[in-house]
């Protein structure tokens, strides 16, 4: 399959990785829009937020468990946000599953 985050998990792509285990994946982004910028994704290839269903979301919880445990270790204590684009209305770029963790500074409320 053509997906360059697939090629991430595989190591086809190189990555700046900052996590790791066998379920998901964490990498800084490459045209970060904050200090911290990391996209977060499932190494199972799932398409966007609407493909998530009964038998692949337990890899969805288990994203937000690394994301915690990434503002933690990077110190994000004022906090952060977490964002999934999903479709063209939202701008989805990259057609495999990801959360941006976004932090490390005061940021815009552009939600829409
Ligand atoms: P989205 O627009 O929500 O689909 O986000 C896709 C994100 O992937 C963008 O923020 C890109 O900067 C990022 N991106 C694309 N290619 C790479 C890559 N090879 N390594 C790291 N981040 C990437
Ligand atoms: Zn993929």
């Amino acid at each position: 399959m053509d997906c360059i985050f697939c090629k991430i998990v595989s190591g086809e792509i190189p990555s700046s990785k900052v996590y790791e285990d066998e379920k998901v994946l964490a990498f800084k982004d490459i045209n970060p829009m904050a200090p911290v910028h990391i996209l977060v994704i499932p190494k199972e290839h799932i398409s966007g937020a609407s493909e998530i269903n009964e038998s692949n979301s337990a890899v969805v919880a288990h994203i937000f468990e690394v994301a915690a445990k990434l503002a933690k270790d990077m110190k994000l204590e004022n906090g952060f946000r977490i964002v999934t684009n999903c479709g063209p209305d939202a701008g989805q770029t990259v057609n495999h599953l990801h959360f941006h963790l976004i932090g490390g500074k005061k940021l815009n409320l552009q939600l829409g």
